[in-house]
Formats: structure tokens, C-alpha cells, sequence
């Protein structure tokens, strides 16, 4: 082993030892098992419908689309799936990427430059921190969803430069909601634009399932409404909907936009299908909804500590990391998949276990998770 490599495996090892080292596996490796967290929110990642729409874009268009959307590989069906995105955003045009992270990353790095000042959640999430990095923006990070250090924050900000507050809209390891009314309204004040991460919030909240803004009533207040086809609409790639003129300015600006293979027609063939359900069929985020505050009460009445919120995301909080993934072996061990989070992901001492709901998960299929559950407050 030469220095480089001795190098990358003490880095390794320190991790081992602080019980942080990352192992991946397949979910397929075993049928017995239950998975509660996914992020495939409402199921439609193994509806038939939506496998059948992926298969007859396939067949139409093939399995690879061939070029950037700047060159050879702009399909008119990604054009209707960016107005699609964009009419139930409640917004003049959408930009696809072929991530939600490469969302994140290209439009926050395209928009902000040095000079410019980003007012970023100290949860947000890691695609948002590093666009931040990228955009060489001066990042000000203010305390989870605290309005008074944002406020604190906006009113001694440098004068100079553009502003914009950027926030998850529901927090991906905490599941509560961002508190869009009293941001939109600071930034109103404060002269900021708002940019707000909706990856676990559309398909879920509000009326029509588009996500915070539309469940605040404050989708004018966004000017950013940023979002991915990875979890309810149960594809992959990401978008972002805002005013037709900064649209046009992510698709000449956006590097991640303008360099990167266009989305295969197979995914957004299932993405506008998901989309469609999504929005005629409000009974599959009634169910989601309905299941999570089953499992809810659930862990609460079995004596776990939870973070207050309302959405499919339960973050079951178990403080070390050793001891959350002692919690998750011994639940993989009753036949339920819920892996525990551990730093860099969630702060130090706040180890968890991410369960998450499903609008397919059975009630059966929650009693036999309670009860591994259960095992696992007695085992350990
Ligand atoms: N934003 C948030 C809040 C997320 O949780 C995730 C995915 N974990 C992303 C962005 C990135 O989306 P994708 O997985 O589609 O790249």
C-alpha cells in the first residue's frame, strides 16, 4: 500500500472508530423484510400505471435520450413535464435536472455570486449546503427555523448584493415543516427572495399535493420553488419553478443544466403519470398521512422520543451513533429496514432512526414494525 491509499484508509478507520464507517446493501437481499424508509412516499415508484407509462416512453423515444437539452437531447416530452411542474408550482416555467441534488447545487451556484448573501437553515439539506459552497456567496446560516435569529441575521446583513433565504420546506431527517409564512414575510421586509426545497413536501402537503408553499397559502412569497422527482412522484431528477426570465437565466447560467445528459424518456414518462395520480387522486396522500400518525402514536405509547411533526417523516431519536445502529440491527433483526442516521447527517447526539411512511404500508405491516420496535426498547 503506497502513502495515498494509506492515507484514505486512516480516514477509514477514524471513522470505524467513532462507529460512523457507511456500509451499503441491497434492499432486494431479503423479501422477508419490510422497508419503512423509503422515500417512495405514496408507492407510485411500483404502480402499475406509472411502470406503464415509463415503458411506452421507452418504446416511443428509446432508454437514453442522447445529448444535453442545449444539444440533441431536448424530447417535447420534458417540455411538458417542465409545464406541468411549473402550472402546479403556480409558476411561469420549470428547468429539469437530472438530480434534485444537481438541482440544488447548479440553480443556487447560477444565482448567487460573490457579493451576494444566502440566509441558509442550519438543517438544510447537504445539496443546498454545497451549492451555497459553490456559489461563493457569503452563506449565513441561522438556527432551525428560528425567525428571530433570521431576523436577526437579515438586519445586519450587508446592504449590498442580492438575498435569499433558502430553506427545506419539510426537513428531510426531522420531518417537521418549515415555517413558510413568516419567512416569505421576512423576506418581503428584508428586500430577500425565497428559495424553498419542497423534495419531501410535493406529492404530500397541500390541497392539490404541491407541496409547503401551496399548504401555507404563500406560493407568490416563493420565488424559487425547488423540488424532486425521487420520492412521492418515484422516479429520479429534480426541477426548479420560478418566473419565466430566472428560468431562462438557470438555462443559460445553470452548469449542470447545460452539461449533463438530459433525463432518459422512460423517467419522464413515469414522472408526468406519478404527477397526474398525484393530483386526481388525493386518497394516496391521505393514506400516507393517515399511516404515519398510526406509527406516531404508536412509538410515542412504546416510549420513544420523537421530533413534534406531521408529515411521513418520523425521526425516532436515540442519541449515539452505536447505539441507534445497535437499534436499527436489532430491528432488521424482526424483519423491519429502518437504518439509523448518525453524523454527518444529523448533529452529534441526535443519532436516529428515520422511519418513514408509505400510502402502500399495511396496517399489519405497521403492527409487526411497533412490535420489532418494541423487542428493541427491551433487548437494548
Ligand atoms: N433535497 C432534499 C431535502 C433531499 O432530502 C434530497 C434527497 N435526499 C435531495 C434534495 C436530493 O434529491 P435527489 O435524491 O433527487 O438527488
Amino acid at each position: 500500500m503506497d502513502e495515498f491509499e494509506a492515507s484514505l484508509c486512516l480516514a477509514l478507520e477514524t471513522k470505524k472508530e467513532k462507529g460512523l464507517l457507511r456500509h451499503m446493501r441491497t434492499v432486494e437481499e431479503n423479501n422477508e423484510i419490510n422497508i419503512f424508509s423509503s422515500n417512495n412516499y405514496l408507492g407510485l415508484a411500483r404502480d402499475e400505471r406509472v411502470r406503464q407509462a415509463a415503458i411506452q416512453a421507452i418504446e416511443a423515444y428509446g432508454t437514453g435520450s442522447g445529448g444535453s437539452r442545449l444539444t440533441t437531447g431536448n424530447l417535447s416530452l420534458h417540455e411538458r413535464l417542465e409545464s406541468v411542474l411549473a402550472a402546479w408550482k403556480g409558476k411561469e416555467d420549470a428547468i429539469l435536472f437530472s438530480s434534485g441534488y444537481l438541482a440544488n447545487l447548479g440553480t443556487i451556484s447560477a444565482l448567487m455570486m460573490s457579493g451576494d448573501t444566502i440566509f441558509s437553515d442550519e438543517l438544510n439539506h447537504a445539496s443546498i449546503i454545497d451549492g451555497c459552497r459553490m456559489s461563493r456567496a457569503r452563506t449565513v446560516i441561522y438556527r432551525h427555523a428560528d425567525m428571530r435569529d433570521l431576523e436577526l441575521k437579515l438586519c445586519n446583513a450587508a446592504p449590498e448584493g442580492k438575498k435569499l433565504i433558502v430553506t427545506d420546506g419539510v426537513f428531510s431527517m426531522d420531518g417537521n415543516i418549515a415555517p413558510l409564512p413568516e419567512i416569505t414575510q421576512l423576506a418581503s421586509v428584508y428586500g430577500a427572495w425565497v428559495m424553498v426545497d419542497d423534495a419531501h413536501a410535493t406529492g404530500i402537503l397541500g390541497e392539490t399535493g404541491a407541496g409547503t408553499a401551496e399548504y401555507f397559502g404563500v406560493s407568490d412569497g416563493v420565488h424559487l420553488a425547488m423540488g424532486t422527482l425521487s420520492k412521492s412522484i418515484g422516479t429520479e431528477g429534480g426541477y426548479v419553478a420560478a418566473s419565466a426570465n430566472v428560468i431562462q437565466y438557470l438555462r443559460n447560467y445553470a452548469r449542470p443544466f447545460i452539461f449533463q445528459t438530459s433525463l432518459s424518456p422512460g423517467v419522464i414518462g413515469a414522472a408526468l403519470k406519478a404527477v397526474e395520480i398525484i393530483q386526481t387522486e388525493p386518497v394516496y396522500r391521505q393514506r400516507v398521512m393517515a399511516n404515519a400518525e398510526y406509527m406516531r402514536t404508536g412509538l410515542r405509547k412504546l416510549g420513544y422520543r420523537l421530533i413534534e411533526g406531521t408529515t411521513p417523516i418520523l425521526a425516532v431519536v436515540i442519541g449515539e451513533a452505536k447505539r441507534a445502529v445497535e437499534v436499527s440491527r436489532c430491528l432488521e433483526g424482526h424483519g423491519v429496514f429502518a437504518p439509523a442516521i448518525r453524523p454527518p447527517t444529523v448533529p452529534e447526539g441526535t443519532s436516529r432512526i428515520r422511519v418513514t411512511l408509505s400510502a402502500v404500508h399495511t396496517r399489519d405491516e405497521m403492527d409487526r414494525a411497533l412490535a420489532a420496535f418494541a423487542a428493541a426498547s427491551n433487548e437494548i
